[in-house]
């Protein structure tokens, strides 16, 4: 085993992908019955492979929607967030959680996360709440399960909404249930990226029959019956059916995603890196595996990894608190536990396309690393 990972080490530097290519071959009979099918939104394609995604997250009800930030815009409204309404979120998460917020005339509202992992905190969402609240935002970063079951409560009691940004989280755990099972509206995205991928789209799950008539009231124009208001966010029904031919890998390219972090965290002998905390009850997803930083430059590291071919998101997408860029700087608030956890972490890939060698490759450089 040993000299396999030696040559593993000295052998030419690798690019390692992270992205993972289902491969299409499998898809390809249900999208040539599908051509001999209706197209359009209102397809039957499109509510089939919606009770297929009810199923298959134990919810009672799904609508598919074009993107992960079309799904956000459509939960927004209808929780029933108008122009001046507050929406919390913590500033941990993308910016593509944040702008639909802005979409709906909203205010964006910053809380810190907890200190160990991007879960909201509750006694910051508790401060925060005024007469202007109307929904809360939670988002669990790269598929590490938050405690969405307290914010259930809490967003309960205070008679707000709370909204999960499950944009690729599909799979991930509390407590023996998907994480949506805890949101009043959960929202998904298929982009090319996530667990799930057809290309683009998106879709939101929800036990309430109300939210979900007024979910797809308005993702299709309104009904065009000219008393609601509504836009178009349907799914089409190619990406549909490529989402209802893929589910079924789901589960076990999940299962390949754990099986990759155990074999890395095998290998891994860094005193100074570790894996992130996972909150008790919770099952990652592993869309990407979170390491802990403890070095005294984690950039530093973070670059000598990138140069190694070893790729992260905290890099690709330049992570930060959201109100450190521009177009969120007036709505500045103090979230130190979220700019610490952005600043002490990296992700590694762990898709199923990832091989040992490459496992192997990527923990050897880390075990290599000896700067501070
Ligand atoms: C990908 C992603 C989105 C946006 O989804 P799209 O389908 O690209 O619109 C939103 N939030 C999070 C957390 C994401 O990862």
């Amino acid at each position: 085993m040993s000299t396999v990972r030696k040559s593993a080490a000295r052998s030419n530097r690798m690019i390692i992908s992270d992205k993972y290519r289902p491969t299409y071959g499998d898809d390809l009979p249900t999208l040539k019955k599908t051509l001999s099918c209706s197209l359009s939104g209102t397809s039957d394609v499109v509510g089939a492979y919606e009770r297929a995604l009810a199923e298959w997250f134990g919810a009672s009800e799904a609508i598919a929607v074009s993107s992960g930030g079309a799904a956000l815009s459509v939960a927004l409204f209808a929780v029933g967030v108008q122009a001046g309404d507050d929406v919390l979120l913590t500033p941990s998460c993308p910016l593509c959680t944040a702008y639909p917020v802005i979409a709906a005339g909203a205010n964006p509202v910053f809380v810190d996360t907890r200190v160990h992992g991007f879960g909201a905190d509750p006694n910051a969402v508790r401060a925060a709440i005024t007469a202007r609240t109307k929904a809360i935002i939670d988002i669990p970063m790269w598929g590490y399960p938050t405690e969405v079951d307290e914010l259930h409560t809490l967003a309960r009691a205070n008679g707000i909404k709370l909204v999960l940004d499950l944009a690729h989280s599909h799979g991930t755990t509390l407590h023996g249930r998907s994480l949506s099972h805890y949101g009043d509206l959960s929202c998904f995205s298929t982009h090319e990226r996530k667990p799930l991928a057809t290309g683009e789209g998106g879709f939101i799950l929800t036990d309430n029959a109300g939210l979900a008539q007024r979910c797809r009231d308005y993702s299709r124009f309104g009904n065009l019956n000219g008393k609601d208001f509504g836009l178009n966010y349907k799914l089409a029904a190619l990406p549909a059916a490529l989402g209802h031919s893929r589910l079924s890998a789901l589960a076990p390219q999940i299962e390949k995603r754990r099986q990759n972090v155990q074999y890395f965290m095998s290998k891994l002998e860094n005193h100074k890196v570790r894996e992130k905390k996972i909150i008790s009850g919770g099952v990652p997803n592993y869309y990407f595996l979170n390491l802990e930083l403890l070095f005294e430059k984690n950039g530093a590291f973070i670059d000598y990894l990138d140069e190694s071919g070893i790729p992260s998101d905290i890099k690709r997408y330049g992570c930060k608190a959201l109100y450190e860029f521009p177009v969120f700087e007036k709505y500045r608030r103090s979230c130190p536990n979220a700019e610490g956890l952005l600043a002490s972490m990296t992700t590694i890939p762990v898709h199923p396309d990832i091989t040992n060698e490459e496992l192997d490759y990527m923990a050897d450089h880390i075990n290599a690393y000896h700067g501070a």
